[in-house]
């Protein structure tokens, strides 16, 4: 018998607001978490360690005894889950430039293929790419060690490389920890958090938790917290599904099929007067910001007593921002939600078996016709947008598939000619076919797919 795949989703639950010294509790634990990454960060970033990351217990027990901890009063349940979050961060910047890496040695033209060959498997032994940085003795790779290289050479570049890319990363925001099972106990009227006096608990009505037994993150908001942890859920195969769907995601509207169903109508203009009058607000509240700055450096330079007024409203500035960061971020779940029910909208009603989409366009291809704003917006949250359609494929066991997006926009769906687009309308003079751009695009996709993903034509 076939096993269903199980599927990690994300649960998010809303605490009930909470009094100001349970919120303080909550901040300064924050706040101390993100003291504790940005310390790893700065202490475990560098090429030293890049071998010594794991397993985490060597550096969990080098900062059991730096002090950091007492020097904090922090609980170990969040401390050490800041050092081993902090940790996947890192090794997460490694690969990430490894990524890099790579891509910069293969655009190298100076460099021969056995060159590259050697560069690259240096690149996946973890421990050999360590001695290399760190001027080591290693023993030369088994792919490698019969070609006659310039070793020296290349590992000259592969430090220098890395001495040009490597970032140590930060914490800006200090708004959010994890907690593990043996840091909290729940049941059915909330959470009770380990608090910085040994055997007292913090309380935190919160419904939903259930048993007790799973890693939460505590997001710090306003006046209330977002919980979110990990929930394991089989995908589900519907027997009623069994349609084809062929989707085109929109600038304004999120997605148009090409039988002319529209769902997430109008995400654009949703997120767009919101977003553009927090944008006013911030550009103003950036420059008063700077000027009180310049003030304060000057005053500070000039050893006036003014250099604390000029401090104190830029603390108060300061307050500004985070009110604003709020917002954005309540604005941001907002748009999400929609974004989300409206995709349930759509399984639930398209019933699909499969959803064709097109392949996301590679940067600066994006053709311009729509508002500018608009667009912008709409594209920050397509990447969320795609990321969630593919989610709740898996989830239903529907077949995704991406075409590429040649062909899809400036031809007529009805007779393959080159169309026009007039705003938002595509209009084709040889046949006479009229109807918006997302429709002809998405009955595009529908073509295409169906005559086995070619097209005729190179234009866009
Ligand atoms: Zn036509």
């Amino acid at each position: 018998m076939k096993t269903e795949e199980i599927i990690t989703k994300t649960a998010a639950l809303y605490s009930r607001s909470l009094t100001d010294e349970t919120m303080e509790f909550l901040r300064g634990i924050a706040q101390d978490y993100c003291k504790v990454k940005n310390y790893v960060y700065g202490r475990y970033s560098g090429i030293v360690y890049v071998n010594r990351l794991t397993p985490v217990y060597g550096i969990l027990n080098e900062m059991r005894y730096c002090g950091l901890r007492q020097q904090l009063n922090m609980p170990t349940v969040y401390y050490e889950l800041a050092i081993s979050e902090a940790v996947g961060d890192i090794k997460g910047m490694w690969s990430m430039l490894k990524n890099k890496l790579r891509s910069l040695i293969n655009e190298n033209e100076n460099l021969s293929e056995e060159d590259r060959l050697y560069l690259r498997t240096v690149l996946k032994i973890n421990s050999v790419f360590a001695a290399v940085l760190n001027r080591q003795k290693y023993e030369m790779p088994e792919k490698t060690k019969d070609i006659e290289l310039d070793i020296k050479r290349l590992n000259n570049l592969l430090c220098r490389l890395v001495r040009r890319h490597l970032k140590t990363p930060k914490q800006q925001k200090a708004d959010c920890f994890l907690v593990s099972s043996n840091g909290y106990r729940a049941d059915e009227n909330g959470l009770y958090l380990a608090s910085r006096t040994p055997r007292r608990r913090v309380f935190v009505p919160v419904k939903g938790i259930g048993e007790a037994d799973r890693q939460l993150r505590i997001i710090v908001r306003g006046d209330d917290v977002r919980i979110t942890f990990p929930v394991d859920v089989e995908a589900r195969k519907r027997g009623d599904y069994t349609n084809t769907v062929y989707a085109y995601i929109g600038y304004s509207d999120m997605l148009t099929l090409s039988n002319g169903n529209v769902y997430g109508k109008e995400l654009g203009s949703l997120v767009t007067p919101e977003t553009e009058r927090l944008s006013e607000k911030n550009n103003e509240r950036g420059r008063i910001y700077a000027a009180y700055r310049k003030k304060a450096e000057q005053a500070a330079s000039e050893n006036t007593e003014m250099q604390d007024e000029w401090l104190e409203k830029l603390r108060e500035n300061n307050f500004g921002r985070v009110k604003y960061d709020e917002q954005k971020r309540r604005m941001r779940e907002k748009t999400q939600n929609f974004i989300n029910a409206e995709l349930n909208r759509m399984f639930r009603e398209e019933k699909p078996e499969r959803i064709v989409i097109t392949k996301p366009v590679t940067k600066n291809r994006a053709k311009n016709y729509s508002k500018p704003l608009n667009r912008k917006m709409s594209r920050s949250f397509r990447g969320y947008i795609r990321d969630q359609i593919a989610f709740k494929c898996r989830l239903n066991t529907v077949e995704l598939v991406e075409i590429s997006s040649k062909g899809t926009g400036g031809i007529c769906s009805s007779c393959g000619s080159e169309g026009k687009r007039v705003k938002a309308d595509f209009v084709c003079e040889a046949c006479g076919y009229h109807s918006t751009i997302a429709v002809n695009s998405a009955r595009n996709i529908e073509r295409i797919a169906k005559s086995g993903g070619k097209h005729d034509e190179d234009a866009d």
